[in-house]
């Protein structure tokens, strides 16, 4: 039978191996494999949802989590002058993975507008 788990889920299963930062019971961050900073992390929900447009109203929690998280990565990887956090979401946002995450990338200038 075909194995239609997203990538994000077989890292989560550990059936793919990722560097993993950190783990909760509600999520799992890891290195992202293709940096686009010096610090790239991905924090991924246990909760196999595709996009941001999949949220219930119930998930706000959740969310909510994953910056808390996010938070406490970017002090331990010492993003002190700040960093930045995305939910590329659909086709126009060029979401690749469709597996909610979160981006953190710092540890550069970024510049805005992202292209
Ligand atoms: P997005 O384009 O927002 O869906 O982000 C997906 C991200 O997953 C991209 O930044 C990829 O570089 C990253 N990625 C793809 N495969 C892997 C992998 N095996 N381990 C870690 N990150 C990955």
């Amino acid at each position: 039978m075909a194995d239609e788990r997203t990538l994000f889920q077989k890292i989560i299963d550990r059936d793919v191996p990722a560097d993993i930062v950190h783990e909760d019971e509600r999520c799992i961050a890891f290195r992202d494999i293709n940096p686009q900073a010096p610090t790239h992390l991905l924090i991924v929900p246990r909760k196999p949802i595709p996009t941001l447009n999949d949220l219930e109203p119930e998930d706000g929690e959740l969310v909510g989590h994953l910056f808390l998280v996010a938070k406490q990565l970017a002090a331990e990887e010492e993003l002190t002058e700040g960093y930045r956090t995305v939910f590329n979401c659909g086709d126009h946002g060029q979401q690749s993975v469709y597996h909610l995450h979160l981006h953190v990338l710092g540890g550069r200038q970024l510049s805005w507008p992202p292209g």
